[in-house]
């Protein structure tokens, strides 16, 4: 296999040998392709897409690059849910002490961030001590003991995933149904799950704005774990703009801990009850729709998914006291709001100018090689798409490490804020359709 020549087979849209790509593959786990090349075949695959013999290819390849967990020991559904990224979501926070409360267990194995979305691990690792690499001992440990853990691809399980992930993060490499498709369900094949959700944003801060790639994306993946005997079903949900008010790492955590305590915004809160209400269903604990919501919202009400949090976040190795209470976690330097210049409607908050300042104030990696990112940086709005402001009201707040970040995350912020004179045309809707295996759903 020459490396080059399979390059260019997909590039020029033709279709690759099994045997060859399986080689190449494996290869790059073993080091002999470097980063270079790899990087060249995946943008090929952004611009042509993968055969559906190819993409199995790929899916077996990152699914068999390591361990797959065996979770029937544990007497309950195991469930887990994934997102295909946004910016502000921070479901997952709420979501899985939320679902393990509701007696689900919940393997998590998540990302960092990701182009301009940000990612559960480092969201997670604002909270000082936090450790999202566990031995897969000390993970079942957790998961025996609360229900739910949250660790990252590691050595262990999905490696081949954790490489390319990162990758294309730093190459442009992410906007593919195939690529996301494969890097999603490679972790969560390997979970031993008996049923997943998939949050499959839609609008323009996802990685395939448009709902009908959206719905591409999410007919793939539920095909690839339906086929392999995990009951999966995908929601869309709304990407036109940020989910909730904070965004940026450790701004997002206090928001989620906000959620957890029975307040939060509205629209964070909806989003996590609509997944609660999916994975009770997957996991067959309760079939009516709405029964599933209500049941989710009193159990969130009720302060134990919190409780729970806490106590994995110790099990971790984090510092639970930060959460415990408002303002605990690492404050950044310097904040301060951002005035509307004039009054108007604000037609729209576009995700994905704040999704990347983050990473330009800091808070999210630029290179693979780059260092933990800052937690404490991002922003908090004031304002969503729909509200009324006048001249001089806080558009939002930013929170930068220095003058020159606040200067910056001002303008990024304005920047990201669309006023007019007249209120906007109704955005997506926030939970949108259900899509399952069934070719009725
Ligand atoms: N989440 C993932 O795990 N992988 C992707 O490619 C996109 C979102």
């Amino acid at each position: 296999m020459i490396p080059a020549r399979l390059i260019e087979t997909k590039r020029d849209g033709g279709r690759l040998d099994g045997g060859e790509l399986r080689r190449f593959l494996h290869s790059y786990l073993d080091g002999t392709i470097p980063d270079y090349q790899m990087s060249a075949f995946l943008m090929a695959v952004v611009f042509r897409g993968l055969e559906p013999g190819e993409l199995e290819i790929l899916v077996e390849a990152m699914l068999r690059s390591g361990a797959t967990l065996d979770l029937a020991h544990l007497p309950g559904p195991k469930v887990d849910k994934h997102s295909t990224g946004g910016v502000g979501d921070k479901v997952s926070l709420v979501l899985a002490p939320l679902a393990a409360e509701l007696g689900i267990y919940v393997p998590m194995m998540s990302g960092r961030g990701l182009g301009h979305t940000g990612g559960t691990l480092d969201k997670l690792e604002a909270i000082p001590g936090f450790r999202t690499s566990l031995t897969l001992e000390h993970f079942l440990r957790v998961l025996e003991a609360e229900r739910f853990a949250m660790i990252g691809q590691t050595e262990e399980i999905a490696p081949l995933d954790r490489r390319l992930y990162a990758l294309r993060s730093a190459t442009g490499t992410v906007s593919s149904v195939p690529l996301i498709a494969a890097s999603i369900m490679s972790k969560k094949l390997a979970e031993g799950l008996t049923g997943l959700v998939l949050d499959v944003k839609m609008g323009a801060g996802a990685f395939l704005p448009d709902p009908d790639r959206a719905r591409e994306l999410a007919r793939t993946m539920v095909a690839i774990g339906s086929s392999r005997g995990v009951r999966t079903v995908a929601r869309l949900t709304a990407m036109d703009r940020p989910l909730g008010r904070a965004v940026g790492n450790a701004l997002e955590v206090e928001e989620a801990m906000e959620c957890l305590r029975g307040g939060g915004p509205p629209d964070l809160r909806e989003v996590t009850l609509a997944l609660a209400a999916d994975m009770l269903r997957v996991a067959g604990l309760e079939v009516d729709p709405e029964l599933a919501r209500r049941r989710a919202g009193e159990v969130l009400n009720g302060g134990a998914p919190m409780e729970r949090f806490l106590r994995v976040a110790a099990l971790q190795g984090g510092d639970a006291r930060t959460l415990e209470r408002p303002g605990g976690l690492p404050r950044a330097p310097r904040s301060a709001p951002v005035p509307a210049r004039g009054a108007g409607w604000v037609q729209e908050v576009h995700p994905v100018p704040l999704g990347w300042g983050v990473v330009e104030l800091g808070g999210g990696r630029v290179r693979v090689e780059d260092p933990a990112p800052d937690p404490r940086v991002g922003f908090v709005l004031a304002v969503a798409p729909g509200d009324r402001v006048e001249a001089g009201d806080p558009l939002g707040w930013v929170h930068a490490s220095s003058d020159d970040g606040l200067a910056a995350g001002a303008r990024i912020l304005e920047g990201a804020v669309a006023l007019a004179g007249e209120p906007p045309e109704p955005g997506l809707p926030l939970v949108g359709e259900e899509i399952t295996s069934d070719p009725a759903g």
